[in-house]
């Protein structure tokens, strides 16, 4: 079933038109992996289907609902059930990481302090880091504190992650421990549309290969066919 229908989408910044006439669909536990060179709309694209980035034409459909129609606070709903993962961590620096997991449940989701606290722990041992709950983010690495926000965001119970090229500003050591946290997702059935550079991710994990160039996505293939010699 469709978690996510794209349908004629498009994005102008001024006379430039960065999304072209994008039309495809998430299905539940798909794992997109959308490859492209660099400026061919793909973080745009990725903003736009939660509002990040309005679109300027097409709708984004999610839980039966056109986001593009929404006012503020209805988006604010349904942006909850949407995790985003982003290339810098923006992890909060002033609170431990255990109280970065557990904000916004507790705050956005109103779940008790005991509850939250329960939540975090589970997910940051998931994350591979049930020792770290109580440093402050600067402590860690830049593989674990990606961990960490992949945990924050999961903190929400979303139905769909979207992650923004989660590995590029990482050292190269640090890369497959995030990739790991993203396979273990993807291997648990989460639906999830990653805009990366990785091709052993796209290749091993993703079930689907969406390739944008100029705003468009090209094709829409299984990994397999897309990285099949031609
Ligand atoms: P990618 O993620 O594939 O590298 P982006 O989505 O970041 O591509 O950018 C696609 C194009 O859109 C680029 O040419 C970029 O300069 C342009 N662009 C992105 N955001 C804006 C903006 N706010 N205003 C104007 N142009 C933008
Ligand atoms: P990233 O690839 O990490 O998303 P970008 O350089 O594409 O970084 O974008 C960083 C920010 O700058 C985004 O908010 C984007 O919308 C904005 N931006 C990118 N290109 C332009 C542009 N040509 N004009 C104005 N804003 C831009």
């Amino acid at each position: 079933s469709a978690v996510l229908e794209i349908k004629n989408l498009e994005k102008h910044f001024g006379d430039t038109t960065v999304i072209k006439n994008i039309t495809e669909t998430v299905n539940k536990g798909e794992v997109i992996a959308v490859l492209g060179p660099s400026g061919a709309g793909k973080s745009t694209f990725l903003r736009a289907l939660n509002m990040l980035e309005a679109p300027s034409a097409g709708e984004v459909i999610f839980d039966g609902q056109d986001l593009t129609k929404l006012n503020d606070k209805q988006l604010d709903n349904l942006r909850m059930n949407m995790g985003m993962v982003f290339q810098s961590f923006n992890l909060f620096p002033n609170m431990s990481v255990l109280e970065n997991i557990k904000l916004a449940p507790m705050k956005i989701k109103k779940v008790s302090n005991d509850e939250a606290t329960k939540v975090a722990q589970e997910l940051l041992a998931k994350v591979g880091l049930a020792d770290k709950a109580d440093v402050y983010p600067s402590s860690l690495s830049g593989g674990q504190q990606q961990r960490v926000a992949i945990a924050r965001a999961l903190a929400m119970k979303p139905e769909v992650m979207l992650f923004d090229e989660p590995t590029s500003a990482l050292d190269p050591e640090m890369v497959g421990e995030v990739l790991k946290v993203m396979q273990d997702l993807a291997d648990e059935g989460m639906t999830m549309v990653v805009v990366t550079h990785e091709m052993g991710f796209a290749r091993e994990v993703a079930t689907k290969v969406w390739f944008m160039a100029d705003g468009f996505i090209q094709e829409n293939a299984t990994p397999e066919a897309f990285f099949a010699a031609p």
